[in-house]
């Protein structure tokens, strides 16, 4: 759990990413996070969505899941939860950068921009400067420990201005992420309203435990994700045993992982 939770707080504090610093702003120029986490011993979960001011959103989500009740909480209600817990809150300046500012701005007057559209972009420079196109995106991290048990999480600032109060697959459970010890573990990222409607890491986790192939299992997953609802998107998996796999359907998704007894960490985009 402290290593998910670590490296997608990494992340979240990394501008170049769409999650806490540097997330897309919504339509009114906000920026509202979403974040989810999931204990595999035990099926615990805990996640937020449409949180404000808050730097961090997956400590939030994990605190859900570990000092409350329930699995998920919104807004206002995530927000004062967070205050209670002695959450330090943030100003919009500390997670809104001017690069977001600018796409914000761009957004407004482009009346033929859609978000699917946004993922179906690539990575060049012309893309990105063009707004329309995305640097980079939604973070996420599976771990697994020497006893077995595995950590999941997902964070993100959503999709580009998106209508405020807009919630993704990001702090669903089975959509976003998904943990079980005896099944494995994901995250995912890509157009959320697909990812929603296929249960996309719930869906390659059911693909392994029917072919206990991890490859197979995300190519599977995404090509649902493609098939059924035109969807775009990615996953990350890992297998109960430590195996890895995955697989998207976008230009790009940027992967790292690092196993006991590598000296640093893979990467590939
Ligand atoms: N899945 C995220 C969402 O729709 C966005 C992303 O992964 O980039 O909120």
């Amino acid at each position: 759990l402290d290593a998910a939770e670590a490296a997608i707080v990494v992340m979240e504090n990394d501008e170049t990413f769409d999650a806490g610093r540097g997330s897309f702003l919504n339509a009114d120029g906000q920026v509202e996070l979403d974040a989810g986490f999931m204990c595999g011993d035990g099926l615990r979960v805990g996640a937020v969505a449409g949180v404000q001011f808050i730097r961090n959103p997956i400590r939030l989500a994990r605190a859900v899941m570990e000092q409350s009740e329930h699995v998920l909480l919104v807004a206002q209600g995530a927000q004062r939860f967070a205050h209670k817990l002695g959450f330090e809150t943030c100003d919009l300046t500390d997670l809104a950068i001017p690069r977001e500012f600018e796409r914000w701005q761009k957004l407004l007057y482009d009346r033929t921009y859609s978000a699917r559209a946004s993922f179906a972009a690539g990575w060049g420079d012309e893309q990105v400067r063009s707004a329309r196109g995305r640097g980079a995106d939604t973070v996420g991290c599976v771990a697994l420990d020497a006893e077995g048990h595995i950590a999941a999480g997902t964070s993100t600032g959503g999709t580009p201005n998106k209508m405020p109060g807009r919630v993704g697959d990001v702090p669903m459970v089975g959509c976003g992420f998904y943990a079980d010890d005896a099944l494995g573990g994901t995250s995912t990222t890509g157009w959320g309203e697909s990812i929603a409607k296929v249960l996309l890491a719930r869906l390659a986790l059911q693909f392994l435990e029917q072919t206990d192939d991890p490859d197979h299992a995300t190519r599977a997953a995404i090509a649902v994700l493609g098939e059924k609802v035109n969807g775009l998107g990615g996953v990350i998996l890992l297998a109960p045993d430590g195996r890895l796999a995955w697989h998207y359907n976008t230009p790009h998704m940027a992967v790292a992982y690092h196993t006991a007894g590598m000296e640093a960490p893979h990467t590939s985009l």
